[in-house]
């Protein structure tokens, strides 16, 4: 005769302990930590809270069926049906949070509102007024009947379901992200089915706990995990989890607003007092603007914080114009870190959507937007909003990046010429080599001052330095330009070429591909690049130096002039900037003479380091002939000649040496 009494208990929860153990652990965690305001966090938080009622009355309802004696039947039916229903709810919230996470949810709406919660309706029912039976034997105790089995089969639908939902979404959508959540999904239903499959042929094997917990453990480190939105230096939110919100809001089509905060001198208080003031003072300061505002902080770039305000009674716009008058009113007092008292100037940034919606397209435009807010925007009030100028800027760029885009696939620069004169010589024995793009319809004449640095930022530097390379060196090699009296052709370096680590083998292969010297070549760095304080830009100096090749210091005077820096790294040449030259002819310049004392020791001291000078923006006679009296060895500038297409160059060359 089994005895129905501890030990039976005991040998009927073996499974629960296990489960309950990994399930307290998670529950502790999640609920200690902070959420994202989303709704599938929402729904996750529901899942864990039903997750802890089930395991709770799992143990209840064994204990109810070993001492069925002592319970009263109503404890003993209503154990069950909390039991049962929490197990439906999990699912519906499985579902739910699969679907609504990487989808728009007006389309689930419509298609599935119906059948979901139709179901759940009907499990509800089945709850409150099905058939239950309890088995208790020696070999253990389970449930039967219309209750537990009409359950199992709605919970097995919305399994199948979230399964068909995971694998349709992961099969139409070429997102890594999505791939990603797919694999802890579909483990964690393939365990679900597996158990409850077991559950289902050996009742009284109580395991199903066992699938649930696993469930909740997979989908909690996998997909809930709590480092993967937090930003380890304000201890609030990092752009993963601004990703997600944007995503949510825009789905859902909530109209909200986003505050950004910059603080403008927050990096020059960290390269002179460190990072760990620099810690601090952020945390500091995120944690009042939380208090002050009540809603998560968001830290999208190392000088700013943002929020993301939904439009809503509470948050109206006359409440958020208050919030930054509060805000510019705080930021007059000081930050006192360690015994130091800081000030810190910020502005703000308001960006809506829908209204600003073209800048939402996506979300890694809109974070690039953000930090670079105050390029576009030229305005200096405190609060900062998207106005007509930012908007033609932004398009005026993407035209840009679409025309060099273009102009990379199919052949649309052109390299100019500009003839360098060699006093000494009295010929032109140089020349600096100048990119054009050939589009010049879209919306006109774009100089590459303004398009350079777009290429740069959007990461087609490479492919269109590819573009001016093989074309400049093309030109060399199918004209003997020795013969013609050219010495060496000019080319620009841009900052982020100059430092890229490929570059010297790059030009190695180049130059013996198309059989030129790299005597003929000359690379021009500029002078802010120049100084840049990591060494791969001396490396690769060395390097393409060992080959042949000399280099320029480009735009000299515009930089921080950092002089030592010319006589540390060998550059043959220095090319003096016009702002050098300009305000020593300029009449309406009171200070003209100064100026010229300025260039001609700049000019007298490069010389006697042993370099060579070119002076650029030379457009007068007058000009010319003063640099020629202080022993300039090159001149550059209008007043020879404009930058030329290659076959107006060769022809002037010819005519002129
Ligand atoms: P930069 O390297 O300082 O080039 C000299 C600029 O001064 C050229 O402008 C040239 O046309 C202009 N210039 C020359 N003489 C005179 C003069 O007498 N008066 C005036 N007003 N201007 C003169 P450009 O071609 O518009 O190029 C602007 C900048 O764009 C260049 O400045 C350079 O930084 C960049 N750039 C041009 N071509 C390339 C290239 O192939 N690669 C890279 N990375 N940058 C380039
Ligand atoms: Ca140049
Ligand atoms: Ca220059």
């Amino acid at each position: 005769m089994v005895e129905y009494g501890f030990q039976f208990f005991f040998e009927n929860i073996k499974f629960q302990i296990v489960s309950a153990i990994i399930l307290l652990i998670l529950e502790i965690s999640y609920f200690r930590r902070m959420h994202l305001p989303t709704l599938s966090s929402k729904i996750f938080t529901a899942l864990m809270i039903f997750s802890g009622i089930y395991i709770i009355f799992d143990f209840l309802t064994v204990y109810a069926i070993v001492y069925m004696e002592r319970v009263s039947s109503f404890f003993l039916r209503f154990t069950h049906q909390i039991f049962i229903f929490s197990i439906n709810t999990i699912m519906l919230c499985l579902f739910l949070y699969v679907s609504i996470s990487n989808s728009n949810q007006r389309r689930l709406k419509k298609r599935f509102t119906f059948i979901i919660f139709g179901l759940y309706f009907l499990s509800i029912i089945f709850v409150l007024f099905g058939k239950i039976e309890y088995y208790r034997g020696p070999d253990g105790i389970y449930s039967f009947g219309s209750m537990p089995y009409s359950i199992f089969a709605i919970a097995t639908i919305y399994g199948s379901m979230t399964l068909f939902r995971t694998l349709y979404v992961a099969l139409t959508n070429k997102n890594s992200f999505i791939h990603f959540q797919f694999r802890f999904i579909f483990s964690t239903l393939i365990i679900w089915f597996t158990v409850e499959i077991l559950q289902f042929l050996i009742p009284t094997l109580l395991i199903s706990n066992i699938g649930i917990s696993n469930m909740v453990l997979i989908m909690y480190l996998g997909l809930e995990q709590p480092s993967a939105y937090l930003d380890q230096t304000s201890q609030k939110m990092n752009t993963n989890a601004f990703k997600q919100i944007i995503h949510e809001y825009k789905n859902s089509k909530t109209p909200f607003s986003i505050i950004t905060i910059e603080m403008e001198n927050i990096l020059s208080i960290e390269t002179e007092y460190g990072e760990n003031i620099y810690t601090a003072l952020i945390q500091k300061i995120a944690n009042h603007i939380e208090t002050k505002i009540k809603r998560p902080i968001y830290r999208l770039t190392d000088s700013s914080l943002s929020i993301i305000i939904p439009k809503s009674k509470k948050f109206s716009e006359d409440y958020i114009s208050r919030f930054l008058q509060v805000l510019q009113e705080d930021f007059k007092n000081t930050w006192e870190i360690d015994s130091n008292r800081f000030t810190v100037f910020i502005h703000c940034s308001l960006i809506e959507y829908p209204k600003d919606s073209f800048i939402f397209r996506r979300v890694n435009e809109l974070i690039s937007f953000i930090s670079n807010f105050n390029k576009y925007s030229e305005e200096t009030s405190f609060i900062r909003t998207i106005n007509k100028k930012i908007i033609e800027n932004i398009s005026r760029e993407k035209t840009i990046v679409k025309i060099i885009e273009d102009a990379i696939k199919e052949d649309g620069i052109e390299m100019f010429l500009q003839p360098i004169y060699n006093i000494e010589k009295n010929s032109f024995s140089n020349a600096e080599a100048l990119v054009r793009l050939k589009d010049n319809k879209t919306i006109g004449f774009i100089s590459p001052e303004e398009f350079i640095p777009l290429a740069e930022k959007h990461g087609l530097i490479t492919n269109l330095s590819d573009k001016i390379f093989k074309q400049v060196f093309s030109f060399m090699s199918e004209n003997k330009l020795e013969s013609l009296g050219l010495q060496h052709i000019e080319v620009n370096l841009s900052a982020i070429q100059s430092e890229d680590p490929a570059l010297p083998l790059y030009i190695q292969n180049l130059l013996t591909e198309k059989r030129i010297s790299p005597k003929a070549v000359n690379l021009e760095i500029t002078e802010s690049a120049a100084i840049s304080k990591n060494n791969l830009l001396e490396n690769n100096i060395k390097a393409i130096k060992s080959l042949g090749c000399s280099f320029s210091m480009d735009d000299f005077g515009t930089g921080y002039s950092n002089l030592s820096q010319i006589a540390k790294v060998d550059y043959e040449l220095i090319k003096l900037d016009k702002s050098l030259l300009w305000p020593c002819f300029d009449e309406k310049n009171p200070d003209r003479n100064e100026s010229k004392i300025i260039l001609e020791n700049m000019i007298n001291m490069i010389l006697k380091l042993g370099k060579k000078i070119v002076v650029e923006g030379v457009e007068s006679q007058e000009q010319f002939e003063y640099l020629k009296s202080l022993k300039v060895t090159y001149i550059q500038g209008y007043y020879f000649s404009k930058p030329l297409p290659m076959k107006n160059f060769l022809e002037f060359i010819k005519e002129k040496n």
